[in-house]
């Protein structure tokens, strides 16, 4: 008996990764899928309901799962992307080639027989036009064993196709970004009660996140690049107060307690005797800074514009005790200042 025709599919969760691995699946090829983690987006690896994680549709599927942390290898793939950014800091292509070659490493070390993704083409700006899609098989190493079953027929067919380890014809020839041709195709392979939106939430398509990366690409380097800075970059609100001070200021008291692990080590100001925000400064403040800053928390507390707020600004062993008045809302100087 022949060995069974076996495949990695990478597997985020989101509709088309589930229907690619159903119409492999259907074929009687054993599946593998692959949930590749860069650390910049948020999966449900796990449910509540037991519905809706990636965990769940696996097992809905009947495949194993593979969970993949890349976030430190992925750091030269964002800071030195090969073929660019997107519209924000999301450089999709090297991003995509990065999680092919993983998923090309476990084939080889699974004895698979090619990898699948669920692609269609030109469905995304960045990563899934056509020859993109061909500069994905050129780089990765994977050659013409990277299959994309939503649009394989208006692609070359691959090895596993051309060699009947997949029935070419039961593959599919979706293209652009209409989303009814896998609405029906979800609904004929019975899987639209659990593929739902457990993709991937990527934040570097973030134009707000990405506008604080560049910030701190500008401010350090990429040789300097503060690594430990980026949980803190999708918290609160970002302010550029000076070329080397950073302040971050929380919106609610859910930011309020989310931003208390990060006061070791930076400056933490606090409204005295007024209800408001509190405020983690990153970098070098100077005494203009100090007093700036604690406007701009001014204008995020209770204080009336005309009201006096006191300020303690607290940063190692020192101690600073600032009289301010908060900036009016409208001041233009907060947008001025605004990442
Ligand atoms: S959206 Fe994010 S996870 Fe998806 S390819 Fe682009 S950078 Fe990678």
């Amino acid at each position: 008996m022949g060995k069974k025709v076996k495949a990695i599919g990478l597997l985020s969760g989101g509709l088309d990764s589930v229907l690619a691995v159903a119409l492999i699946k259907q074929q009687g090829i054993e599946v593998i899928g692959l949930l590749i983690h860069t650390g910049f987006a948020d999966y449900k690896e796990t449910s509540e309901d037991g519905k809706h994680s990636v965990a769940d549709i696996a097992e809905a599927l009947g495949i194993e799962l593979r969970i993949v942390n890349i976030y430190d290898a992925y750091w030269e793939t964002l800071l030195y992307p090969k073929h660019g950014y997107g519209k924000n800091i999301n450089p999709c292509l090297d991003c995509h080639l990065h999680m092919i070659r993983v998923a090309a490493k476990i084939m080889h070390e699974e004895n698979a027989d090619f990898v699948f993704t669920g692609e269609v083409v030109g469905q995304r700006p960045k990563s899934q036009l056509a020859h993109q899609m061909k500069i994905v098989l050129e780089e990765s190493g994977i050659e013409d064993r990277l299959l994309r079953p939503l649009s394989a027929l208006r692609l070359k067919p691959t090895i596993p196709e051309i060699e009947g380890l997949v029935d070419r014809s039961k593959l599919k020839d979706f293209s652009g970004r209409q989303r009814s041709p896998q609405l029906h195709l979800a609904k004929e392979l019975g899987v639209e009660n659990f593929a739902v939106a457990a993709g991937g939430n990527c934040y570097l398509i973030s134009k707000e996140y990405g506008n604080r990366f560049k910030d701190l690409l500008q401010q350090y380097g990429k040789e300097n690049f503060p690594k430990e800075e980026m949980p803190l970059l999708r918290i609160g609100r970002h302010f550029r107060i000076s070329k080397t001070a950073k302040i971050i200021i929380s919106r609610d008291e859910s930011e309020y307690h989310l931003l208390q692990p990060f006061i070791s080590g930076r400056y933490l100001f606090e409204l005295e005797n007024t209800i408001g925000a509190i405020g983690i400064g990153v970098g070098e403040f100077s005494e203009k800074d100090m007093l700036l800053t604690s406007r701009l928390l001014g204008r995020y507390s209770k204080a009336g514009q005309d009201e006096i707020i006191h300020v303690n600004v607290r940063y190692q062993d020192k101690i600073y005790d600032i009289q301010t008045s908060p900036l009016a809302a409208n001041d233009p100087l907060i947008d001025s200042l605004r990442i």
